[in-house]
């Protein structure tokens, strides 16, 4: 007897507005807030761990993912990432080695999910605005499944990344400004007939693909979830989509407890460790966003009071690290681990002395590092 689907429809997250599942959905149409899918915990609670899918990727935890299960999966292997212990630092520090990613980063966890997604609900054309690595994920992924994609890219955005999305066969715009502003031009391109706005958090369907990384992590410490997990926010999807699984995980009694997140962003860009600092509900756009960390120069999250509540409901700590030291952190970490990381990605090592210096975190205290990106694709600025 198979199984019920535990992917039941969608929930406006700020309005609580319920979606059924089967249509092409964006944002909420009667509030403009992000959608959230909603995934049964009481179904997936049925399944024993022994019964996850053996294949070697993300998919195995197709149970707790938003598609059918006669959905045809849209794959290049992403996901089933090594989880390291980094013995150069002193105290009890994994790190999630996110580079060894199809296109080197997390990015193709989310884009896996959405081409999956929406391909199965017969969208032919995706139009998104990235620093980069989404731009790159998504080329790949549409690449694989016959779709357009049209990416719109920070003239400033590495030159490997604009690349590779060339060659991955999506059409790239390079626009003057911020995220900010490529995310202002995706919008008329979007309504054209046809085509889907698959920018984060516009698209309901990345941030689950993201929280696979929670459900890999609780399962590589033999189901156990860590003390911390450091989460270098950008546009956020990573640690809503990993909060929303612990969660799961904690319901249906496969953890005990769940992490608290550290949230870490770069100095010339920190509108969410501010806003949270502040105890404020929502995010302020920042202004004249300038980091070395391009990734993370989002100057106002779509999904700030989302992105804000989870930190808030895991105990969760903020803090902001200089270029200076996301720099320094690139390069200790790659003579001390061999590991070659992105500076968007450093910012998580980055915040370590901090943690342990100012006492926010004991080092007795099991941590998880999240490094979200190669170096691969940003090698001038080391
Ligand atoms: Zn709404």
């Amino acid at each position: 007897m198979s199984r019920e689907n535990a992917f039941q429809g969608l929930r406006c997250t700020e309005c609580h507005a319920i979606y059924p599942k089967g249509q092409i959905l964006q944002k909420c149409s009667k509030c403009n807030g992000p959608l959230d899918t909603i995934i049964n915990p009481e179904i997936l609670s049925e399944i024993s761990r022994e019964d996850l899918y053996r294949t070697p990727s993300m998919w195995k935890y197709q149970a707790f993912l938003p598609v059918g299960e006669k959905d045809k999966i849209v794959s290049a292997g992403e996901g089933d990432t090594p989880l390291r212990k980094l013995s150069s630092f002193q105290g009890n520090v994994w790190v999630k080695d996110e580079t060894k990613n199809p296109t080197g980063t997390f990015k193709d966890r989310g884009a896996s999910l959405a081409v999956t997604a929406l391909s199965a609900l017969g969208v032919k054309d995706i139009v998104l605005s990235s620093e980069g690595n989404a731009g790159c994920s998504f080329a790949l992924y549409s690449h694989i499944a016959d779709m357009g994609c049209q990416v719109f890219l920070p003239r400033q955005a590495n030159p490997a990344k604009v690349e590779l999305s060339r060659k991955l066969g999506a059409s790239v715009t390079l626009v003057d400004g911020t995220m900010a502003d490529a995310g202002r031009r995706v919008e008329p391109v979007s309504k054209t007939e046809g085509s889907y706005n698959a920018s984060t958090f516009v698209t309901p369907y990345r941030h689950d693909g993201k929280g696979t990384m929670a459900l890999e992590i609780c399962q590589q410490l033999q189901w156990r979830a860590p003390d911390f997990v450091v989460y270098p926010v950008g546009g956020g999807v990573g640690l809503v989509g990993m909060w929303k699984m612990f969660s799961i995980l904690e319901k249906i009694g496969w953890v005990k407890k769940r992490p608290r997140f550290v949230a870490v962003q770069p100095a010339g860009c920190a509108p969410v460790v501010k806003a949270y600092n502040s105890k404020r509900d929502d995010l302020e756009e920042w202004k004249n966003p300038e980091t070395i960390a391009f990734g993370l120069r989002i100057p106002k999250p779509l999904a700030g009071k989302w992105i804000l509540r989870c930190l808030r409901e895991s105990d969760g700590i903020a803090l902001t690290v200089t270029d200076e030291e996301i720099h320094k952190s690139m390069g200790q970490v790659l003579k001390d681990e061999g590991l070659l990381l992105e500076p968007s990605s450093a910012a998580a090592i980055a915040a370590l002395p901090h943690l342990y210096g100012e006492k926010m975190i004991d080092r007795s205290a099991e941590v998880v590092l999240m490094a979200t990106g190669s170096g691969l694709k940003t090698v001038e600025q080391f």
